[in-house]
């Protein structure tokens, strides 16, 4: 498993991680198989989404601002309820497949790490697993 750094420059933050996952992919040597991403923080997330045009991340982001609230009336007393509740929503990992040595995207897809409680440096975990290859 391979654990590259990720650092947020704002309290909510969509960090286009696209070239780092496809470097670790390409580091590894697999043609074929599956590439799981993993996001070891209570309070981020990991996602892939548009990547042409930044005003989609800024929409989900205000999408979720709208949904959960920075201040509602939380029990949680650090303060930072909402970024738990987002984390949960968008989800803490995905899985991608890999052919020809890469990550399987869609023309205008890009993978993000999502960041709702920052600025901080943050991890996330790359698992490859090699599939049957000719
Ligand atoms: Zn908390």
């Amino acid at each position: 498993m391979k654990t590259c750094t990720v650092k947020s420059k704002s309290r909510e933050d969509f960090i286009d991680i696209t070239s780092q996952v496809q470097e670790i992919v390409a580091a590894s040597g697999i043609r074929t198989g599956v590439c799981l991403l993993h996001v070891p923080h209570t309070t981020a997330a990991v996602t892939v989404n548009e990547g042409a045009d930044p005003d989609v991340q800024s929409d989900i982001l205000a999408y979720l601002a709208d949904r959960v609230p920075h201040r509602g009336p939380y029990r949680h007393m650090e303060g930072n309820s909402d970024a738990h509740i987002k984390s949960t929503l968008v989800g803490v990992s995905q899985v991608l497949a890999v052919e020809d040595g890469k990550v399987v995207l869609g023309t205008w897809q890009a993978i993000f790490f999502c960041e709702f409680d920052g600025p901080r440096t943050r991890r996330l975990h790359v698992q490859l697993v090699r599939g049957n290859e000719p």
